[in-house]
């Protein structure tokens, strides 16, 4: 990303054209042996961290008949964020309609110049919205799912994770974690990584680290009248005076708004550039006050690393958030299922062990066929319209088109093949060229007006 935030739609509206499945050539199959049979036991697993990552590996992995501990330190805190997640999320993952907060039909995406774009309301059909929820609620819904489904939820904080001490492919790791200050360890055969940005379980296997972006965000109450505003509108800002990379936003929550920023080129000057977004909506968010005040990393791309021996990262740990967009829950759900069912695939439902080709061919493989464009292609996006004001004043103007949003919403929503047409495409290649064309004589006349005054 440089810089990942939030998740908002606009600036993914080429990402239809990635999603396109090209025909690459397969690579070579990683060797398929027999694993050891586990005699009188099933196979144990500890997942560490009961995000939505954690939630749905630990979820898989019990309903397939692995024997699962599931670790989260904090059950009862909430993961900052911006809590949006594409409407495709409620049905796959079965999240309950009760659990949103605010159903967003409407986006607004603000230029450096202040063009101002809607950005979904002629777009979005009429049962068409992006769910809103918060954290808290989401995460204690999928930890309790995973329970229900036979994992064992452990309220206790991992300090350090121990490999196998032989070579052997039976040995275990050695989990170490304290609940209520007391040391305990467990032996378990896999360990899911679903531990975060900044995940234990990545450096005790040397899975090497990220560039980071650092979100920051104002949770704040506003009088009614100003929710009112608000009620199901998403603001996104962009310019040099809100960060030098990434965008700003307003989201609504259930009964305040989340001000924020974020930026992985000026961390320094993360306050600098809250002050910014502060000062664009000033009018929209006078009189309310501020109830939480937090910041977080968000990973900029996957880690070079992210499965060793019998130990697999996902979600943020693995580094799956996308630029441009910030999405990470979804891709956090996502991984964490599809690691979890190819351990109960490879492990034949938790009666063998499991290697480490097992984990790259049935998950590795699995996700970077399906994401790693997308990912490559959404970091391009990103230098191309949020590294200056030119770039930025080009894609909102490109946010006006009917088929960019269109493309934008059909792959964000659905996170399916879009299907766009060729015509239509080349028009928006041409288009974005001409924007980009205007953009720079409109940024050239602002520079030399602000030279002038
Ligand atoms: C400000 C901000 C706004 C965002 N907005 C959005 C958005 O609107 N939509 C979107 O899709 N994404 C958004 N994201 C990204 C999203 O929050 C993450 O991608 C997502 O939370 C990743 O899920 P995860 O399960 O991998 O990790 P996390 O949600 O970070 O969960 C990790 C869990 O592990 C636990 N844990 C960590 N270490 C230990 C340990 N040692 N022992 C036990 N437990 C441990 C933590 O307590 C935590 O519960 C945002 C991020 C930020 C910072």
């Amino acid at each position: 990303m440089a810089h990942s935030l939030p998740h908002s739609h606009a600036a993914t509206f080429f990402s239809p054209l990635l999603t396109r499945k090209s025909h690459k050539p397969r690579r070579a199959c990683l060797a398929i042996t027999a694993n050891a049979p586990l005699p009188g036991r099933k196979l144990r697993a500890a997942v560490i961290g009961g995000g939505p990552a954690g939630s749905s590996a630990a979820e898989a992995l019990a309903a397939g008949g692995v024997e699962t501990f599931l670790f989260e330190r904090s059950p009862s805190t909430a993961k900052p964020c911006g809590g949006a997640i594409p409407l495709c999320m409620l049905e796959e993952f079965s999240i309950p309609l009760h659990l949103i907060d605010r159903h967003v039909t409407r986006m607004k995406i603000i230029s450096p110049s202040n063009l101002t774009v809607d950005f979904g309301a002629k777009t979005l059909k009429p049962d068409e919205y992006i769910p809103m929820l918060r954290r808290e609620v989401l995460d204690s819904f999928l930890r309790s799912r995973a329970q229900s489904r036979g994992a064992h939820l452990l309220h206790a904080l991992v300090t350090a994770v121990d490999l196998p001490s032989s070579s052997s492919p039976t040995a275990p790791y050695i989990v170490h974690h304290t609940i209520d200050n007391s040391k305990r360890t467990l032996a378990v055969d896999v360990i899911v990584g679903a531990d975060g940005a900044h995940s234990r379980v990545a450096k005790s296997i040397k899975a090497g680290g990220y560039t980071c972006a650092i979100a920051f965000q104002e949770r704040i109450k506003l009088p009614d009248d100003k929710m009112e505003y608000y009620k199901d509108l998403a603001e996104m800002y962009v310019g040099n005076d809100v960060s030098p990379d990434f965008y700003a936003w307003v989201f609504p929550k259930c009964d305040h708004v989340a001000v924020g920023t974020g930026t992985v080129r000026a961390k320094q000057d993360i306050k600098f550039y809250q002050r910014g977004i502060r000062e664009r909506v000033r009018q929209k968010i006078k009189g309310g006050r501020v109830m939480k005040v937090e910041a977080h990393p968000i990973p900029e791309h996957p880690r070079g690393v992210r499965v060793s021996g019998r130990v697999a990262l996902v979600g943020d740990a693995a580094g799956y958030v996308t630029k441009c967009s910030g999405e990470g829950i979804y891709f956090a759900a996502k991984s964490g299922r599809i690691c979890g069912e190819a351990i109960v695939k490879a492990s034949e439902g938790g009666d063998t062990m499991i290697s480490e080709s097992d984990l790259k061919r049935e998950y590795l493989r699995k996700w970077d066929d399906e994401y790693l464009m997308t990912y490559r292609f959404l970091d391009l996006l990103q230098r191309v319209f949020y590294g200056s004001n030119v770039g930025r004043e080009a894609l909102v103007e490109l946010c006006g088109d009917e088929y960019v949003q269109r493309m934008t919403f059909d792959s964000y929503l659905y996170k399916k093949l879009a299907e766009g047409s060729r015509f239509q495409d080349v028009k928006m290649v041409m288009k974005t060229i001409g924007s980009f064309m205007r953009c720079n004589i409109v940024g050239r006349e602002m520079e030399a007006f602000k030279f002038k005054v």
